[in-house]
Protein backbone atom coordinates (compact mmCIF):
# COMPACT_ATOMS: atom_id res chain seq x y z
CA UNK A 1 0.00 0.00 0.00
CA UNK A 2 2.90 2.05 1.06
CA UNK A 3 4.66 1.83 -2.55
CA UNK A 4 1.17 2.14 -4.51
CA UNK A 5 0.63 5.69 -2.51
CA UNK A 6 4.72 6.31 -3.15
CA UNK A 7 3.75 6.31 -7.02
CA UNK A 8 1.18 8.91 -6.35
CA UNK A 9 3.88 11.76 -5.29
CA UNK A 10 3.82 13.36 -8.92
CA UNK A 11 0.74 12.35 -9.55
CA UNK A 12 -1.05 15.75 -10.14
CA UNK A 13 -4.15 16.19 -7.56
CA UNK A 14 -7.00 16.56 -9.94
CA UNK A 15 -10.43 14.79 -9.58
CA UNK A 16 -12.22 12.85 -11.73
CA UNK A 17 -14.22 15.66 -12.92
CA UNK A 18 -10.67 17.93 -13.76
CA UNK A 19 -10.88 20.15 -10.58
CA UNK A 20 -7.57 20.96 -9.24
CA UNK A 21 -7.32 20.35 -5.67
CA UNK A 22 -3.94 21.86 -3.75
CA UNK A 23 -2.32 19.81 -1.31
CA UNK A 24 -0.14 21.76 1.58
CA UNK A 25 1.93 20.54 4.20
CA UNK A 26 1.76 21.95 7.94
CA UNK A 27 5.62 21.85 9.20
CA UNK A 28 6.82 22.82 12.81
CA UNK A 29 10.05 23.53 11.92
CA UNK A 30 12.55 24.85 8.69
CA UNK A 31 13.55 21.17 8.74
CA UNK A 32 10.18 19.95 8.54
CA UNK A 33 10.70 21.24 4.78
CA UNK A 34 12.34 18.41 3.24
CA UNK A 35 9.76 16.04 4.36
CA UNK A 36 7.14 18.26 2.83
CA UNK A 37 8.28 18.55 -0.52
CA UNK A 38 9.65 14.70 -0.50
CA UNK A 39 5.84 13.97 -0.34
CA UNK A 40 4.93 16.06 -3.32
CA UNK A 41 3.07 19.18 -1.09
CA UNK A 42 2.38 22.27 -3.12
CA UNK A 43 3.49 24.11 -0.77
CA UNK A 44 3.30 25.27 3.37
CA UNK A 45 -0.01 25.69 4.17
CA UNK A 46 0.80 26.70 7.67
CA UNK A 47 4.25 26.73 9.71
CA UNK A 48 3.29 26.73 13.18
CA UNK A 49 6.50 29.29 13.93
CA UNK A 50 5.53 29.09 17.80
CA UNK A 51 7.86 26.14 18.01
CA UNK A 52 10.63 28.28 17.26
CA UNK A 53 9.85 30.04 20.64
CA UNK A 54 9.16 27.49 22.97
CA UNK A 55 11.77 25.95 25.53
CA UNK A 56 14.30 28.71 25.45
CA UNK A 57 13.85 29.55 29.09
CA UNK A 58 12.85 32.73 28.52
CA UNK A 59 15.11 33.29 25.90
CA UNK A 60 13.47 34.20 22.62
CA UNK A 61 14.64 34.00 19.00
CA UNK A 62 15.64 37.60 18.30
CA UNK A 63 15.17 39.02 14.30
CA UNK A 64 18.22 37.66 12.83
CA UNK A 65 17.96 34.32 14.48
CA UNK A 66 13.90 34.00 13.10
CA UNK A 67 15.14 35.64 10.11
CA UNK A 68 17.19 32.23 9.24
CA UNK A 69 14.74 30.02 10.27
CA UNK A 70 11.92 31.65 7.65
CA UNK A 71 15.11 31.56 5.09
CA UNK A 72 15.65 27.54 5.97
CA UNK A 73 11.75 27.19 5.68
CA UNK A 74 11.46 29.54 1.90
CA UNK A 75 14.84 28.51 0.46
CA UNK A 76 13.60 24.75 1.76
CA UNK A 77 10.32 24.72 -0.04
CA UNK A 78 12.60 25.61 -3.42
CA UNK A 79 10.44 28.34 -4.53
CA UNK A 80 6.62 26.63 -3.48
CA UNK A 81 4.87 28.62 -1.00
CA UNK A 82 4.93 28.83 2.52
CA UNK A 83 2.64 30.08 4.69
CA UNK A 84 3.82 31.58 8.20
CA UNK A 85 1.27 31.24 11.25
CA UNK A 86 2.54 34.39 13.47
CA UNK A 87 3.19 32.84 16.83
CA UNK A 88 0.76 31.03 18.33
CA UNK A 89 1.10 30.88 22.21
CA UNK A 90 -1.41 29.56 24.55
CA UNK A 91 -2.86 26.94 26.54
CA UNK A 92 -1.77 24.04 24.90
CA UNK A 93 1.58 25.47 23.39
CA UNK A 94 3.20 27.45 26.55
CA UNK A 95 6.16 28.98 26.60
CA UNK A 96 8.45 28.43 29.32
CA UNK A 97 7.94 32.16 30.53
CA UNK A 98 5.50 34.13 29.16
CA UNK A 99 5.80 38.17 30.37
CA UNK A 100 1.88 37.53 31.26
CA UNK A 101 0.66 35.70 34.52
CA UNK A 102 -1.19 32.11 33.14
CA UNK A 103 -4.72 33.00 33.16
CA UNK A 104 -7.18 31.25 34.97
CA UNK A 105 -8.84 29.66 31.52
CA UNK A 106 -5.85 29.97 29.42
CA UNK A 107 -7.68 28.65 25.75
CA UNK A 108 -9.90 31.72 26.50
CA UNK A 109 -7.58 33.74 27.48
CA UNK A 110 -4.07 35.98 26.25
CA UNK A 111 -3.13 33.69 23.33
CA UNK A 112 -2.88 33.59 19.60
CA UNK A 113 -2.84 37.16 17.94
CA UNK A 114 -4.31 39.15 21.47
CA UNK A 115 -0.93 38.14 22.60
CA UNK A 116 1.01 39.68 19.85
CA UNK A 117 -0.87 42.36 19.61
CA UNK A 118 -0.29 42.68 23.77
CA UNK A 119 3.50 42.52 22.91
CA UNK A 120 4.11 44.60 19.62
CA UNK A 121 7.66 45.17 19.73
CA UNK A 122 7.74 41.42 19.92
CA UNK A 123 5.26 41.35 16.76
CA UNK A 124 6.50 43.57 14.87
CA UNK A 125 10.45 41.67 15.60
CA UNK A 126 8.85 38.25 14.31
CA UNK A 127 6.55 40.48 11.07
CA UNK A 128 10.12 42.24 10.14
CA UNK A 129 11.85 38.79 10.03
CA UNK A 130 9.45 37.14 7.96
CA UNK A 131 8.89 40.42 5.52
CA UNK A 132 12.54 39.73 5.28
CA UNK A 133 12.43 35.72 3.86
CA UNK A 134 9.94 37.26 1.68
CA UNK A 135 12.58 38.65 -0.14
CA UNK A 136 13.85 35.04 -0.84
CA UNK A 137 10.45 33.25 -2.21
CA UNK A 138 6.77 33.56 -2.07
CA UNK A 139 5.58 33.43 1.69
CA UNK A 140 1.81 34.57 3.22
CA UNK A 141 1.28 35.64 6.52
CA UNK A 142 -1.29 34.09 8.74
CA UNK A 143 -2.69 35.40 11.56
CA UNK A 144 -4.03 32.80 14.62
CA UNK A 145 -7.66 33.30 16.45
CA UNK A 146 -8.57 36.86 15.28
CA UNK A 147 -11.87 37.56 15.99
CA UNK A 148 -12.23 41.27 16.23
CA UNK A 149 -12.72 44.19 13.64
CA UNK A 150 -10.20 45.84 15.60
CA UNK A 151 -7.60 42.72 15.87
CA UNK A 152 -8.04 43.48 11.99
CA UNK A 153 -7.19 46.75 12.22
CA UNK A 154 -4.00 46.63 14.50
CA UNK A 155 -2.73 43.55 12.48
CA UNK A 156 -3.02 45.69 8.86
CA UNK A 157 -1.04 48.29 11.01
CA UNK A 158 1.40 46.35 12.72
CA UNK A 159 2.68 45.08 9.18
CA UNK A 160 2.90 48.34 7.74
CA UNK A 161 4.79 49.76 10.54
CA UNK A 162 7.07 46.40 10.38
CA UNK A 163 7.77 47.56 6.36
CA UNK A 164 8.50 50.91 7.36
CA UNK A 165 10.80 49.60 9.31
CA UNK A 166 12.98 47.69 7.40
CA UNK A 167 12.53 50.22 4.60
CA UNK A 168 14.52 52.88 6.95
CA UNK A 169 17.26 50.08 7.93
CA UNK A 170 17.32 49.64 4.07
CA UNK A 171 17.23 45.92 4.50
CA UNK A 172 15.14 44.05 1.51
CA UNK A 173 12.11 42.79 2.19
CA UNK A 174 9.21 41.14 -0.29
CA UNK A 175 5.40 41.29 -0.75
CA UNK A 176 3.37 39.26 1.39
CA UNK A 177 -0.42 38.61 1.40
CA UNK A 178 -2.12 38.73 4.57
CA UNK A 179 -4.55 36.15 5.90
CA UNK A 180 -6.43 35.54 8.75
CA UNK A 181 -6.99 32.02 10.94
CA UNK A 182 -10.71 30.89 11.10
CA UNK A 183 -10.70 29.07 14.54
CA UNK A 184 -13.44 30.74 16.84
CA UNK A 185 -16.92 30.22 15.96
CA UNK A 186 -17.31 34.48 15.78
CA UNK A 187 -14.68 34.46 12.76
CA UNK A 188 -16.23 32.06 11.07
CA UNK A 189 -19.50 33.94 11.40
CA UNK A 190 -18.23 37.60 10.75
CA UNK A 191 -16.00 35.66 7.68
CA UNK A 192 -17.35 38.08 5.03
CA UNK A 193 -16.52 40.93 6.66
CA UNK A 194 -13.12 39.96 7.64
CA UNK A 195 -12.11 38.89 4.29
CA UNK A 196 -12.96 42.62 2.76
CA UNK A 197 -9.79 43.16 5.25
CA UNK A 198 -7.58 39.91 4.31
CA UNK A 199 -6.39 38.30 1.37
CA UNK A 200 -7.24 34.61 2.62
CA UNK A 201 -8.39 32.36 4.89
CA UNK A 202 -7.16 29.67 6.50
CA UNK A 203 -9.50 27.19 8.96
CA UNK A 204 -8.31 25.79 11.93
CA UNK A 205 -10.68 23.16 12.87
CA UNK A 206 -9.03 21.90 15.85
CA UNK A 207 -9.91 24.94 17.92
CA UNK A 208 -12.67 25.84 16.10
CA UNK A 209 -14.37 22.59 17.22
CA UNK A 210 -13.20 23.02 20.48
CA UNK A 211 -14.71 26.97 20.68
CA UNK A 212 -17.59 25.67 19.13
CA UNK A 213 -18.46 22.54 20.52
CA UNK A 214 -17.19 24.37 24.42
CA UNK A 215 -14.89 20.52 24.53
CA UNK A 216 -10.95 21.57 25.59
CA UNK A 217 -9.02 19.89 22.70
CA UNK A 218 -6.44 18.97 25.30
CA UNK A 219 -8.92 17.20 27.91
CA UNK A 220 -9.64 13.54 27.64
CA UNK A 221 -12.67 13.33 29.49
CA UNK A 222 -14.63 15.30 27.05
CA UNK A 223 -12.66 14.06 24.00
CA UNK A 224 -15.62 11.76 23.16
CA UNK A 225 -17.60 14.50 22.50
CA UNK A 226 -15.07 16.38 20.45
CA UNK A 227 -16.69 15.73 17.56
CA UNK A 228 -15.47 17.12 13.94
CA UNK A 229 -18.73 15.95 12.39
CA UNK A 230 -21.18 17.77 15.05
CA UNK A 231 -23.72 19.93 12.35
CA UNK A 232 -22.83 22.84 13.91
CA UNK A 233 -19.31 22.48 13.03
CA UNK A 234 -19.65 21.50 9.30
CA UNK A 235 -22.49 24.55 9.20
CA UNK A 236 -19.41 27.08 10.05
CA UNK A 237 -16.72 25.18 7.85
CA UNK A 238 -19.35 24.79 5.11
CA UNK A 239 -20.22 28.82 5.86
CA UNK A 240 -16.66 29.77 5.57
CA UNK A 241 -15.87 27.90 2.60
CA UNK A 242 -18.75 29.04 0.26
CA UNK A 243 -18.37 32.98 1.43
CA UNK A 244 -15.15 32.59 0.20
CA UNK A 245 -15.40 31.24 -3.05
CA UNK A 246 -18.14 33.12 -3.64
CA UNK A 247 -15.75 36.34 -3.10
CA UNK A 248 -13.28 35.08 -4.54
CA UNK A 249 -11.01 34.48 -2.31
CA UNK A 250 -8.40 31.94 -1.35
CA UNK A 251 -10.01 29.10 1.47
CA UNK A 252 -7.73 26.31 3.02
CA UNK A 253 -8.35 23.89 6.25
CA UNK A 254 -4.91 23.45 8.19
CA UNK A 255 -6.80 21.82 11.15
CA UNK A 256 -6.53 18.01 11.54
CA UNK A 257 -9.71 17.68 9.26
CA UNK A 258 -7.81 18.75 6.42
CA UNK A 259 -5.43 15.38 6.55
CA UNK A 260 -8.48 13.24 7.52
CA UNK A 261 -9.48 10.83 4.32
CA UNK A 262 -12.60 10.17 5.68
CA UNK A 263 -13.32 13.77 5.11
CA UNK A 264 -11.44 14.57 2.37
CA UNK A 265 -15.02 14.14 -0.05
CA UNK A 266 -17.06 15.81 2.37
CA UNK A 267 -14.61 19.24 2.16
CA UNK A 268 -14.60 18.70 -1.60
CA UNK A 269 -18.30 18.45 -2.07
CA UNK A 270 -18.54 21.85 0.20
CA UNK A 271 -16.28 23.52 -2.22
CA UNK A 272 -12.81 23.16 -0.53
CA UNK A 273 -10.12 23.06 -2.97
CA UNK A 274 -6.94 23.88 -0.84
CA UNK A 275 -6.18 21.31 2.39
CA UNK A 276 -3.21 21.82 4.60
CA UNK A 277 -1.77 18.47 6.48
CA UNK A 278 1.23 16.52 8.46
CA UNK A 279 3.31 15.58 5.16
CA UNK A 280 2.63 11.98 6.06
CA UNK A 281 -0.78 12.19 5.18
CA UNK A 282 -0.48 13.85 1.54
CA UNK A 283 -0.42 10.89 -0.65
CA UNK A 284 -3.70 9.25 1.15
CA UNK A 285 -5.74 12.58 0.95
CA UNK A 286 -4.60 12.69 -2.41
CA UNK A 287 -5.66 8.98 -3.57
CA UNK A 288 -9.56 10.04 -2.20
CA UNK A 289 -8.87 13.47 -4.63
CA UNK A 290 -7.96 11.68 -7.47
CA UNK A 291 -10.93 8.77 -7.01
CA UNK A 292 -13.69 12.16 -6.59
CA UNK A 293 -16.29 13.32 -8.90
CA UNK A 294 -17.36 17.06 -7.27
CA UNK A 295 -20.48 16.60 -9.87
CA UNK A 296 -21.80 13.75 -7.72
CA UNK A 297 -20.12 15.03 -4.05
CA UNK A 298 -21.68 18.20 -4.19
CA UNK A 299 -25.48 17.88 -3.67
CA UNK A 300 -24.41 14.83 -1.42
CA UNK A 301 -22.34 16.91 0.90
CA UNK A 302 -25.79 19.46 1.14
CA UNK A 303 -27.72 15.83 2.56
CA UNK A 304 -24.29 15.50 5.26
CA UNK A 305 -25.03 19.15 6.04
CA UNK A 306 -28.59 18.78 6.17
CA UNK A 307 -28.43 15.77 8.41
CA UNK A 308 -28.99 15.17 12.33
CA UNK A 309 -26.24 12.29 12.53
CA UNK A 310 -23.94 13.43 9.34
CA UNK A 311 -21.62 10.72 10.23
CA UNK A 312 -23.87 8.03 9.04
CA UNK A 313 -23.97 9.23 5.88
CA UNK A 314 -20.09 9.77 5.52
CA UNK A 315 -20.06 5.96 4.66
CA UNK A 316 -21.87 6.10 1.46
CA UNK A 317 -20.12 5.50 -0.88
CA UNK A 318 -20.53 8.35 -4.04
C1 LIG B 1 -6.25 24.59 14.36
O1 LIG B 1 -6.63 25.15 15.40
O2 LIG B 1 -6.97 23.85 13.68
C2 LIG B 1 -4.88 24.79 13.86
C3 LIG B 1 -4.51 24.39 12.67
O3 LIG B 1 -4.00 25.38 14.70
P1 LIG B 1 -3.34 24.66 15.96
O4 LIG B 1 -3.68 23.20 15.88
O5 LIG B 1 -1.88 24.93 15.84
O6 LIG B 1 -4.00 25.38 17.10
MG1 LIG C 1 -5.49 26.72 16.32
Amino acid sequence: ERERLARLRHTPAITLDGQKVELLANIEQPSDAGAAVHAGAAGVGLFRSEFLFMGREGKLPGEEEQFEAYKAAVQGMQGLPVTIRTIDVGADKPLDKVSRDISLNPALGLRAIRWSLAEPAMFRTQLRAILRAAALGPVQLLFPMVSHQHEVHSIVQQVRLAQSELEARGVAQGPVQLGAMIEIPAAAIMVRSLLQHFDFVSIGTNDLIQYTLAIDRADEAVAHLYDPLHPAVLHLVAQVIQTANDMGKQVCVCGEMAGDTAMTRLLLGLGLRSFSMHPAQILSVKQEVLRADTRKLQPWAQTVLAAESPAALLEVAQ
